[in-house]
């Protein structure tokens, strides 16, 4: 496997971070009254904090210098009752922020997942699972603070700054312009600092998700390493990536880090800066000691919410970049949609009909210009080289994809013309992957029919003669299987699919290489399964095994996208082209 398969496509849309924060924005705005309370809350805490090197001022230019004690208690309970109170809502702040921001992580999670399921194949066929993984898990929990940060840090923290200038102009003009003369500084370098920081934490991203995508193609196909003993080729890929995250975050947090230097530098400089005009100031002016301390605490008031703000916007630029990846995934617009206006498929006879279909997964053509007509209930092989276009065929009938020019029609109705759902209702895959789910035998059994009866699901299987080889296992239907049907041999697996297949009891059934991957004594156990499920159905098979097709009604032979021979097993053998050649040729291997 090399790495470079795991590169992101570098064309992918770069959106503006504002732009993304407002549709952040949007989530919580839903949330528009908790929101007022958490405001009011740290309106309050921001209030007292304020108000707090006031009252210092107070206690010691009114109270202590003056000798006043009494006062001076009256004056520290009534600040003691309003800190404690402050504690208070911070708590009831972080409780109620935790939650909310846990239901709008679960609405996008929920977004995502349900916009995921409606994306067509060419988006599956294009991403490895584990960077969707990365998308749904990763990405979506990174925001988590992003969030909960743009209530609770960037709002009070913005009004702590505002208000914390305005007081101290207020108070005394030139203190001020000397707390505060190291800010351009700080904005200078700041700005230089985010230009070079969000490339940066992009890539890191990147590279997470390339990390993520490997591993879970190395789990998902540790059999195929170990059989091809090819340990130290991945192992090798492996430290290859592991060591391109390691150094992309090194590089990320390296620039990142230096928000902070920044602003304790520029903090050092206001406060040197306050200290020496006010020394001079003090001594020509004759300010009060109360004052210069309220300006000290002033000052340290101003920069702790620049400090938090600009670590908030360090965890913006870090975090962006997962929440546009989240945002790109739910702007991909499915492929395969249900048209305006679409209706409902009625029950179907079951005739097929392609008019004039051309299909091109890319830019070749895989399926040229081919037309038929299918009666109800007829079984149609399908056979040909691989590569030949079989399976596009019935891919096109599903509505995995969409013909480029032709028609694809259900008795009559042009597939395009109604649901996806209530078209892949009436429609009964099988291929060779039979997937098995984890959960119980009667779980997956009743996939292919959410609301069938125990009765239904025990009838499915007895018609697939899967019923005895269940009734043979612990639990019978109550068996847990685990992912994948661990355990379960080739053969059962093929048996409860099949049942699952039946239990749906589709009008139109595909069997796309069903029983390419079993050995012929299974294949007989399965072969008398499938022919029950074959009865008053439209089915179409590709198998690779002649001996399975020869039963069909009629047979297709299908090259280079189109069909080039038809007619049942007989009339073909006799007519001598292609069908006989490959008949033959597997006859002799036999
Ligand atoms: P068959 O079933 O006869 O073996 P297919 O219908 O699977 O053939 O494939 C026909 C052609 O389309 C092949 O050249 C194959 O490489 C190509 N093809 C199949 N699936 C895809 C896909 N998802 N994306 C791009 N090309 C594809």
């Amino acid at each position: 496997m090399a790495y470079n398969s795991y590169k992101e496509d570098e064309k992918s849309v770069e959106k503006s971070k504002l732009q993304t924060l407002k549709r952040l924005f949007s989530y919580l705005l839903v949330y528009k009254w908790t929101i007022l309370l958490v405001l009011l809350l740290m309106g309050y805490c921001v209030a007292i904090s304020l108000a707090n090197p006031l009252i210092i001022e107070s206690a010691i230019d009114k109270y202590i210098g003056k000798g006043n004690y009494g006062g001076l208690c009256k004056l520290l309970i009534i600040a003691l009752v309003l800190n404690l109170l402050v504690t208070l809502a911070i708590k009831l702040r972080m409780y109620i922020m935790a939650k909310m921001c846990n239901s709008i992580l679960l609405t996008i999670r929920q977004e995502l997942y349900t916009h995921i399921q409606k994306l067509g194949f060419k988006f599956f066929d294009s991403r490895p699972t584990g960077k969707i993984l990365s998308r749904i898990i990763g990405d979506i929990n990174s925001l988590k603070d992003v969030l909960s940060n743009c209530v609770t840090t960037l709002i009070p923290d913005f009004i702590t700054v505002v208000a914390v200038v305005a007081i101290m102009f207020a108070k005394n003009p030139k203190l001020a312009v000397a707390a505060l003369i190291s800010t351009p500084v700080m904005a200078v370098a700041i700005s230089y600092i985010q230009i070079k920081a969000h490339p940066r934490w992009q890539l890191f991203r990147k590279k997470s998700s390339n990390l993520n995508a490997f591993l879970h193609e190395d789990m998902s196909g540790m059999r195929i390493i170990h059989s091809f003993t090819a340990e130290d080729e991945t192992e090798e890929t492996f430290d290859h990536l592991i060591n391109e995250h390691k150094q992309s975050f090194r590089r990320a947090v390296r620039m990142s880090d230096s928000f902070g230097s920044v602003i304790d530098f520029s903090w050092g400089l206001g406060c040197i800066s306050l200290y020496f005009v006010g020394i001079v100031i003090l001594k020509a002016e004759h300010i009060s000691v109360g004052t210069f301390i309220a300006f000290g605490t002033y000052i340290n008031m101003f920069w702790q919410p620049i400090n938090n703000l600009s670590n908030f916007y360090n965890q913006i630029v870090t975090n962006i970049a997962g929440a546009e990846r989240i945002f790109e995934v739910l702007d991909t617009e499915p492929e395969i949609a249900d048209e305006e206006g679409a209706g409902k498929l009625p029950e179907i006879q079951g005739r097929v009909t392609f008019d004039n279909v051309t299909f091109a997964y890319d830019k070749e053509k895989v399926l040229d210009n081919v037309s038929f007509n299918i009666n109800p209930g007829e079984t149609i092989a399908l056979v040909g080289p691989t590569g030949a276009g079989k399976s596009t065929i019935v891919n096109l009938i599903s509505r995995f994809y969409d013909a480029n020019e032709g028609e694809v029609l259900l008795d009559g109705y042009n597939v395009k013309d109604v649901t996806v759902e209530s078209l892949r209702q009436q429609m009964g895959i099988m291929t060779q992957e039979n997937f098995i789910f984890s959960g119980t035998v009667k779980d997956n059994i009743r996939y292919g029919k959410l609301d069938a009866t125990d009765e239904e699901i025990i009838e499915a299987a007895k018609s697939v003669n899967a019923h005895n080889f269940i009734m043979k296992m612990k639990n019978g239907y109550d068996t847990k299987l685990s992912e994948r049907g661990g355990g379960l041999s080739i053969g059962q697996k093929q048996l409860i699919a099949l049942a699952r297949t039946m239990v749906s009891k589709p009008k139109i059934l595909i069997l796309d290489e069903a029983t390419s991957c079993i050995d012929t004594k299974t294949e007989l156990l399965v072969q008398k399964g499938i022919e029950e499920i074959l009865k008053g159905r439209t089915s179409f098979v590709i198998a690779h095994r002649l001996s399975t097709i020869k039963k069909a009604d009629r047979i297709f032979v299908v090259d280079d996208g189109k069909i080039v021979e038809e007619g049942n097993h007989k009339q073909l053998l006799d007519k001598k082209g292609i069908y006989y050649n490959l008949y033959m040729a597997q006859f002799n291997q036999i």
